[in-house]
């Protein structure tokens, strides 16, 4: 594709896929890795993770060749709109991207360009890994326990978008439709209103239950949990949780075990090598990864729960500013930090990069660049035990020295040269 604003490095190849299915990859030595900062602090995080990621790259005999993407405020001032077409063909063409935060205006104003995306490049998981690294100070006795990562749904459930303003001719007539054709007459109160809709689908549930399973095989876990709010919504969460069942008794075979048939067929007894799929009410399960942490590892679960839980496991291993995630669909994968772009530090050189950092880590074993991943990560790691760290760590850390987002990326750096 001919692009218009976007500068294409002189020295790098695009990453490609090369089975029809679209989820095998062939990764040059030096790819083309689009890269968009994002709002806020995604100006300070953004050129930390590049050059960390980088370095990691060079450590492990390889590079990479950052092509710069734009959305959000950046891209009104070089295109005139929130998410040009460009940008989305861009991540599409070159498969593997990462990006940083991108602000949303609460009520009113343009609709999320972190949904929007997820939609146009139908990246329908959103992975979050939650593990806790050596010397992150947490809020619990034992974060260590913490070994978990959430397969949130990325295009559905309340999310999708469908939903009426108070005071409209929309939502006046969905209201109608809801209370005499559909038959709620005494549910909804008189006055304004404002309605959504949330649709859960079986397409949407399955493939993204289905990855988390995979996952799960591929990575040796003992356990997949479904968590809904199916006791009260039966007819959308309360699906999501019996197609995951349906998954996993149809689509595979003796490696797949679900709770019920483990405790009714071999007394709790797990057999080697099974992962076993079970299910948690998403109230209970807020609770459960604070009092049984330890029993979790593998979630799937629906748009808006996801969001809840993974912030709130994000918490126990050092919040924000160190939880990664990224957005996958078939044969593409779009790295990006759990957080948001906190505009009150924004250009400060203060935040902390750790969570972009992770993202990249993220996308490097999407690559199949396990060695740069372990590296980086180590280094990370390395240099949060040695007390360098940003303010957020370092106001809950006895004796460490607080440094700037930059400083911080040169000292990851320094670790990774020295662990390499
Ligand atoms: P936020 O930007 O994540 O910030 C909330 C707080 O989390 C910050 O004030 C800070 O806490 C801490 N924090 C976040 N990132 C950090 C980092 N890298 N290092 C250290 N601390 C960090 O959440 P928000 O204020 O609710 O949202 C701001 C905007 O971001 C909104 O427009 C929202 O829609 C958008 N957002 C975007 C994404 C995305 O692009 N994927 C995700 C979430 C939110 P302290 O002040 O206590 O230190």
């Amino acid at each position: 594709m001919v692009y218009n604003k976007i500068e294409i490095p002189e020295e790098g190849e695009k990453i490609a896929v090369v089975n029809e299915e679209g989820d095998e990859l062939d990764v040059p030595e030096n790819p083309i890795i689009p890269i968009l900062h994002g709002d806020g602090i995604g100006t300070d995080v953004g050129p930390a993770a590049q050059t960390v990621l980088k370095a990691g790259a060079q450590a492990t005999g390889r590079d990479v060749s950052w092509m710069r993407i734009y959305a959000g405020e950046t891209a009104r001032e070089k295109y005139g709109e929130n998410l040009p077409q460009e940008t989305v063909e861009a991540i599409r063409e070159h498969r593997v991207a990462i990006k940083g935060p991108l602000t949303t205006p609460v009520g009113a104003g343009f609709r999320s360009l972190n949904v929007a995306l997820r939609k146009r490049l139908d990246t329908y998981a959103n992975v979050r890994p939650t593990y806790h690294l050596d010397g992150v100070p947490s809020p619990v006795k034992s974060p260590g326990e913490m070994d978990m990562i959430t397969f949130r749904e990325n295009t559905e459930d309340v999310y999708a978008g469908i939903e009426w303003e108070a005071g409209t001719d929309g939502v006046q007539q969905v209201k109608e439709f809801v209370e005499e054709e559909m038959g709620f007459d005494d549910i909804i109160h008189p006055g304004a209103v404002g309605i959504g809709v949330k649709p859960i689908t079986e397409f949407g549930s399955k493939r993204l239950i289905r990855r988390a399973i995979d996952y799960a095989l591929e990575h040796g876990r003992d356990s997949v949990t479904l968590v809904h709010k199916g006791n009260i919504m039966k007819f959308t969460e309360g699906q999501f949780r019996d197609w995951g069942y349906e998954v996993a008794e149809e689509e595979y075979g003796s490696e797949v075990i679900t709770e019920d048939t483990l405790w009714e067929e071999r007394d709790g007894e797990q057999p080697d090598n099974a992962v076993v799929v079970n299910d948690r009410i998403a109230d209970n399960m807020l609770q459960q990864v604070l009092t049984r942490t330890g029993n979790y590892d593998v979630i799937a679960t629906t748009n808006l729960n996801g969001d809840y839980l993974s912030d709130a496991c994000g918490a126990q291993i050092g919040g924000l500013g160190i939880a990664p995630g990224a957005n996958f669909g078939d044969g593409l994968c779009l790295a990006e930090p759990v957080h948001g772009s906190a505009p009150k530090y924004a250009g400060q050189d203060k935040v902390n990069p750790t969570a972009m950092i992770l993202s990249g880590v993220l996308m490097f074993e999407y690559m199949g660049w396990m060695d740069a991943a372990q590296l980086v990560r180590n280094a990370v790691e390395e240099t949060i035990i040695s007390g360098q760290v940003t303010y957020d760590l370092e106001r809950q850390l006895k004796d460490a020295e607080k440094l700037a987002t930059s400083e911080y990326a040169r000292e990851i750096v320094t670790n990774i040269e020295q662990l390499a």
